[in-house]
This record gives structure tokens, sequence and C-alpha cells, in this order.
């Protein structure tokens, strides 16, 4: 394990049921502590596949309530009460945005304490634009992503390395500048140039937004089928200088300080 930033890619797909890409979720490793980016159906089949246990997660992410970003949340408040060792072992700091608190509110109501965890398994950090937080040593500042109200974008940051996380987004200048700088910002790409969709981001708006902040490298991902993912890698490049990648599921990506991302496929 580097000492930088690792992000794996679960899940690069959309809401589309696919056999080769799974709803967008991503695991980032940092100082040998785990978080997950987004939990989409699948999230958590994929997670183990890596060698990573839910237990072990220490922060999960959620950029907004879509179903194509939470479809595995109301697995895990089901394992944090009734799987022995997520139980027993599980500490999980969960960050969203405050509105959020109503989606836990609603699976509480309708399935009642099978969806209540205990406040020791599930702790929640709901975060306003603009404010920053802490945990094991992984600096977080929220960001206003365009796609909903309770939508977030996340900038987070250890050992001087930086990763931007933009969830769901439609282009907006604010975004530039949570990526300023950034080693690596990972961009939803659901919409094609030609075919443009409110409240997400296409290719070149990718690149014209990763261009603007500065960011080392560009990875595309959150995958519909009519978007072909060479196509918006090529678009994006022509408007960013640095790296641009396509997410495949299983996809490793190291962080280092000199070398921006340097791509290893699993
Ligand atoms: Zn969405
Ligand atoms: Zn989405």
């Amino acid at each position: 394990m580097p000492d930088g930033l690792r992000l794996t890619v679960l899940g690069s797909g959309s809401c589309e049921l696919r056999r080769q890409r799974s709803s967008p979720s991503y695991l980032l490793m940092a100082g040998g502590n785990a978080f997950l980016l987004d939990m989409g159906q699948g999230a958590w089949r994929a997670l183990t596949r890596q060698g990573v246990s839910p237990a072990m997660l220490k922060g999960v992410f959620l950029s907004h309530h879509h179903l194509d970003h939470i479809g595995d949340l109301l697995p895990l408040l089901f394992a944090l009460n009734y799987d022995p060792l997520m139980h027993e072992t599980a500490r999980i700091t969960l960050f969203g945005h405050p509105g959020l608190a109503k989606v836990l509110e609603g699976l509480a109501g309708v399935f009642g304490s099978w969806a209540r965890p205990p406040r020791e398994n599930l702790r929640t950090v709901w975060l306003e634009h603009g404010e920053r937080s802490e945990l094991d040593g992984l600096q977080i500042l929220a960001g206003a992503a365009s796609h909903i109200e309770t939508s977030l974008a996340y900038r987070l940051g250890f050992g001087g390395l930086s990763l931007v996380y933009l969830g769901d987004s439609e282009y907006d200048p604010s975004l530039a500048e949570l990526a300023r700088g950034a080693e690596l910002v990972v961009a939803h790409c659901a919409a094609s140039d030609e075919r443009p969709k409110p409240g997400h981001l296409g290719p070149t708006q990718a690149g014209r937004l990763a261009a603007e902040a500065g960011a080392k490298a560009l990875l595309l991902s959150h995958f519909y089928r009519e978007v072909d993912p060479l196509q918006a890698v090529a678009a994006a490049g022509k408007v960013f200088d640095g790296r641009v990648l396509a997410a495949e599921d299983g996809m490793c990506l190291d962080l280092e300080p000199a070398a921006g991302a340097k791509l290893h496929k699993s």
C-alpha cells in the first residue's frame, strides 16, 4: 500500500443494470484506512472482492440520495444490526448533506428497528456546502454539486494529495474552485456531448472543469450505455492537458505527489 491515496472503482455505471458496470461506488484508501464514496447496488460485493470487509470502513461519503448512489445503504443498515461481525466491530461515520437525515428517517419509518442501527455502529456527520471535517487523517471539504438540493461534492485530502469527487453535477464554476490543483477529479460523465442531460456533465464540460481547476488528472465515470468511454476520454482530452481516464469496475489508481494519477489495472 503506497503512502498516498488509492482509489479503486467498485462501480463505474449508472442506474442501468449491466454486467460490466455496477452503480457508482468507489473505495478510497488513505493511510491504511478505508473509505467508501457512494454505495450503488453491488458495492458490498465489489468491496469484499477487493479484500476489504465493510466492517473495516472508517467512513462513507454520500453524494446524494438518488437510488443508483445509495442502493446498498439499506443492506448496510440491516447488517449493522444483525450481521454479528458488523454489529460487534463496525464503527462507521456516514457523511452527507443534512437533507439525507430525512432519507434515514424514512427508511426507519418503513423498516423499523431493522433499518435503525445503533449509534456506536453508525455515526452521521451532515455537512453544508463549504463545511470542513476530518476523519482519521482524511481532510474533508464539502462543495455544492448542481444536481439536486441534497447533493454534495467532496474534496478529500491526505498527505498533501487531494482527490475531488464531484458526484452527479452540472458544470459549475464553484466546482472548479473546489477542485483547484487536485491530483485527481472524479467526474460523473452521465451524458454525451451530443445529448446533454440536465444535472449531469458531458465529457467536454468535465474536461473544461478539470482544466479550469488546474487539476492533474481526470477520471470519467458513471457511464450510461449511450456514452462511449473512449470518445468521452478523447473529447475531454481536447480541452484538458492532464491525464484523462475512463473508469472501469475494478480499476485501481494510486495517487502520488510527483506522478499525479498512476494507473494500476487489477
Ligand atoms: Zn443523481
Ligand atoms: Zn447518478
